[in-house]
């Protein structure tokens, strides 16, 4: 029996690992539904050498465009939010779930609801909606697997030890591409030096989000809602070299490290095969020719952002949501140039300092409809904010 699999994102840096893998071994599967964003024609090429039931853009304005490239093959083709919820509710048994932004919550639920493994890359979920996720994933009997690469090595460090067990979970962070600069001129950084990534070939936006610590900000709350684990047992750790993807801290002082190159075909493989550990075509990690690794505590003053997940998780509600919606509207701006690199955690400070006046809604039931309530207003405050800023 071939595995049927979905990849939610299908277009991205995630989504291409995936693909990679799954071409490997085409025989093994049977590619449901692909979706992704403007690029149709990376689109439409996988999805006919994947022989795919069906492709989906997110974008309507690029449906005829996809329909012409898949026209003769058989392959359907749909466009919209309601076409990508559709494409991932359709019975599946592994999903890959690679949209980035709160955009991959309806489509990741969608998957869960259908009872279909949910390999999770896309973060934002569990930020915005962890317990509303976990809630359906229970409900409907359905597993998320991490692919996070930190919160992948966190479930193989585990390793099903019960988490009793557990005095702290480290995560591992690269400091990404402006670690070794001076504070003060981290105000002047631009967008494409942002952009660059020492260590990790990722999407553009994650890679920025790297830089300002907001991707492992994102991360602490993740690996929150993923293990269940109170915020005071999690810690970072500053790693240069980002071989070593997180750490577990045992009762017995015990820590149980996983180290391995940074590519994300590791996580993605082992999230694919999971319970079983098969070949993979990654690097081989030759620890004696890296000959040393270095670790660092990470100064919170030159990376607000971390400050700014503890408080969120400290005060709990939808503010997740809020954090997020925030930082991506931040992260907007920096793109487009309207606001500095620091800017970014100072709006998102400003828009949950701002939001804490509507506790009615943060402080709310986490239902769908309050977290997109939540994502909503948290984006028009920081539109506000960003007005204001920008003059
Ligand atoms: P990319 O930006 O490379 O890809 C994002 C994917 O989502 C693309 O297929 C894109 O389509 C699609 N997309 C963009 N906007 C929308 C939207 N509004 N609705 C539906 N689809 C959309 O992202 P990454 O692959 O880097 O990251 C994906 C997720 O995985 C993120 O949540 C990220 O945090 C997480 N992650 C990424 C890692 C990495 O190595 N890149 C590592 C660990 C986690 P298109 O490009 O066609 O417009």
């Amino acid at each position: 029996m071939k595995r049927r699999i979905t990849i939610l994102g299908a277009t991205g840096s995630v989504g291409q690992s995936t693909i990679d893998l799954i071409a490997r071994a085409r025989d093994s599967y049977r590619v449901v539904a692909l979706t992704g964003g403007h690029n149709v024609a990376q689109l439409a090429r996988d999805a006919i050498a994947l022989s795919a039931e069906i492709a989906v853009t997110a974008h309507e304005d690029r449906l005829d465009d996809l329909r012409a490239r898949l026209a003769g093959t058989g392959i359907e083709a749909a466009a919209g939010e309601a076409a990508l919820i559709e494409a991932a509710a359709r019975p599946s048994d592994w999903v890959m779930s690679a949209i980035i932004g709160a955009a991959g919550l309806r489509p990741g639920l969608a998957a869960l609801e259908q009872g279909a493994v949910l390999a999770l890359a896309n973060k934002e979920t569990l930020v915005c909606a962890g317990a509303l996720v976990r809630r359906v994933a229970a409900r409907a009997g359905a597993r998320i697997l991490p692919v996070d690469s930190e919160h992948s090595a966190v479930f193989q460090a585990l390793a099903g030890a019960n988490m009793d067990a557990v005095d702290r979970i480290i995560l591992t962070a690269s400091g990404g591409a402006f670690r070794d600069w001076p504070v003060e001129r981290l105000e002047h950084a631009t967008l494409a030096e942002a952009s660059r990534h020492p260590n990790w070939n990722m999407g553009q936006r994650i890679t920025i989000d790297s830089a300002s610590m907001f991707n492992k900000a994102m991360e602490v709350i993740e690996v929150q809602q993923l293990f269940d684990v109170s915020p005071e047992r999690i810690e970072v750790l500053v790693h240069p070299e980002s071989l070593v993807h997180a750490l577990v801290g045992f009762r017995d002082g015990a820590l149980m490290a996983h180290v391995g190159v940074p590519d994300m075909r590791h996580a993605i493989g082992y999230a694919l095969h999971w319970p079983e550990r098969r070949a993979l075509p990654v690097e081989r990690l030759d620890l004696a020719r890296i000959g040393q690794m270095s670790f660092a505590a990470p100064d919170e003053g030159r990376w607000p952002a971390l400050r700014l997940a503890r408080e969120v998780m400290a005060a709990g509600g939808l503010r997740g949501a809020a954090f997020n919606a925030a930082k991506e509207r931040a992260l907007d701006g920096f793109i487009a140039g309207r606001i500095g690199f620091c800017d970014m955690a100072r709006m998102v400070e400003t828009v949950l300092a701002r939001m804490e006046g509507d506790a009615a809604l943060i402080d709310g039931e986490m239902t769908l409809d309050n977290v997109m309530a939540t994502d909503h207003l948290a984006r028009r405050r920081a539109d506000e904010a960003m007005a204001q800023r920008t003059g």
